[in-house]
């Protein structure tokens, strides 16, 4: 079964997108909860409010712990950043685990959000992201793929089975990220 963690942001819609790329789905917000989810979703929205109420429902040390142990994880704009082992201009307290440093709300100076497509290495179509107030990914460590960059910076990376995205796969119909998590996953999908 393929969780979403469903505590604040837009996780309606990735809960939808996941079912469209085959997988049955469930929404998580406590420890017990995690315990049924194979995989996990972490979807944009507003990192801080998510780190508060993962705090709240006692998540951070379970999430840390799953997620270590390789459960295959999608972290999406809010999501990469909650997954993020830094965060240089703050952020609260998250499980962390992938080898990135970002900057929150980065490429929103200029653009609050805007969409574009982007180059990614593991397909040969270019993928359809929307970016939202998204975070830029400022360093990527040795153990980081980078499948896709944007404006020279990392769009799309993934280490091990963590796969995170600046940007918005949820809001576009284009259900190839999602289906990367189901592959990771093992899901028969239908
Ligand atoms: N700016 C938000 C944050 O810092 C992320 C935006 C998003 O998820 N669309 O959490």
């Amino acid at each position: 079964m393929a969780g979403v963690l469903a505590l604040q942001g837009d996780f309606r819609e990735h809960r939808r997108a996941m079912a469209g790329a085959g997988m049955r789905t469930m929404e998580v917000r406590t420890p017990s909860d995690l315990e049924e989810a194979d995989g996990l979703v972490i979807p944009g929205g507003e990192s801080t409010a998510i780190s508060r109420l993962a705090s709240r429902y006692g998540m951070i040390e379970p999430l840390r712990e799953r997620i270590e142990a390789g459960m295959p994880v999608l972290g999406t704009c809010a999501g990469m950043i909650f997954l993020a082992a830094r965060v240089s201009d703050g952020g609260g307290p998250r499980p962390g685990g992938l080898d990135i440093t970002v900057r929150r709300n980065a490429y929103g100076r200029q653009n609050e959000s805007f969409e574009c497509d982007l180059e990614a290495a593991v397909w040969p179509e270019p993928l359809r992201a929307v970016f939202i107030r998204s975070p830029i990914v400022e360093e990527a460590g040795e153990g980081v793929e980078v499948l896709a960059e944007w404006d020279g910076r990392p769009a799309l990376v993934r280490q091990g089975r963590i796969l995170a995205a600046a940007f918005h796969p949820e809001l576009t119909g284009d259900l190839r990220l999602h289906g990367m998590l189901a592959d990771m996953m093992g899901e028969d999908r239908r």
